[in-house]
């Protein structure tokens, strides 16, 4: 692992996002399936998207796509860009009481009249999909969360799938969302790695990524992680995505951490179908702690 030298440079394997995400959601449409079997209705997602942006249209079709895959029901709320706060917070108020819906997602970026942290506090958090909710977050930070941010599940799935041990191992973090980096920190602690976050005001952050075993990106900066940032045989994932000249660019210099890192992402087929599949995991743990089956 750590024999690299430039003449000797390591075979560095790149995680098949695609292939990991089709595995997990063939495991969980064969529990849809013996909960159906056994009489029950399947699981529900309800996807909110208030506007039309051609992108946030399309992340929805393919989650829901996505439902349909492993038998879950999918349910979308389309609401005008126009839409008050107040009308999606009544929205929601329904989509909360209606019992045959477990999961409930709101499409971000929301328009800017719209508070999204109101939105994600007005989710009842039995039914928070997409980990949003204060006391989700809170129950990450206690150590009892069921439901989990996504990406960060995603992202601790492909390093279980490459056998990559956490335990004891620097995990160096850059980036500090709600969504990734926060979250992304505390699972990998509760691993028991030693963690370190970084963000815009870190000093010297390629010399504390050299020190990373496990090196997680999440600032959406195209290629701003150098090699030389990369510890050699490190496990770097990279969740950052830009659009460049119309082609998915990660944070990571991907050409010349290849030979360097022990194990990479792809900015395609890499991070973004775990992501979708927890989703489809958050359903199914919904339903199942809301149905007690
Ligand atoms: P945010 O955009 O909310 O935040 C970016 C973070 O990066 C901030 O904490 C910021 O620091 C930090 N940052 C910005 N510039 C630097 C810098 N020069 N050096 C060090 N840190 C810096 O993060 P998200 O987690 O929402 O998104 C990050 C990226 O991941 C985006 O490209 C996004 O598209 C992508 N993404 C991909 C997903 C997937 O499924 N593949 C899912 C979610 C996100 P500070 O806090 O100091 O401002």
């Amino acid at each position: 692992m750590s024999h690299y030298t430039p003449d000797n440079p390591i075979e560095t394997q790149v995680l098949d996002g695609q292939a990991l995400a089709q595995k997990i959601r063939g495991e969980l449409a064969s529990e849809v399936d013996s909960l159906v079997a056994s009489g029950h209705r399947p699981p529900c997602l309800s996807v909110v998207l208030v506007g039309d942006d051609p992108a946030s249209r399309s992340y929805i079709k393919g989650k829901q796509r996505a439902c349909g895959r492993v038998g879950m029901d999918s349910i979308e709320r389309l609401l005008p860009a126009t839409t008050s706060e107040k009308e999606l917070l009544h929205l929601l108020s329904e989509l909360n009481a209606d019992d045959g819906i477990d999961g409930i997602l709101v499409q971000l970026p929301l328009p800017e009249a719209i508070s999204a942290s109101r939105v994600a506090a007005a989710i009842d958090p039995a039914k928070d999909a997409d980990a949003l909710h204060p006391i989700t977050a809170g129950r990450l930070l206690a150590g009892t969360a069921e439901l989990i941010s996504c990406t960060p599940l995603g992202i601790l799935a492909a390093l279980d799938h490459h056998g990559i041990q956490m335990e004891g191992q620097n995990a160096v973090v850059i980036g500090r969302s709600q969504i990734v980096g926060k979250p992304i920190s505390l699972l990998l602690q509760q691993r028991n790695a030693t963690v370190t976050m970084c963000h815009s005001r870190t000093r010297d952050l390629p010399a504390v990524c050299r020190e990373a075993d496990i090196l997680v990106a999440a600032v959406g900066q195209p290629r701003m992680v150098q090699a030389d940032w990369i510890k050699p045989g490190a496990a770097v994932m990279d969740v950052g995505v830009t659009e460049v000249d119309g082609k998915l660019v990660g944070d990571v210099d991907f050409e010349g951490a290849d030979g360097i890192a022990g194990l990479i992402t792809p900015s395609r087929r890499g991070i973004g179908p775990l992501t979708i599949t927890m989703l489809l995991r958050n359903t199914l743990h919904a339903y199942r702690s809301r149905k007690n089956v």
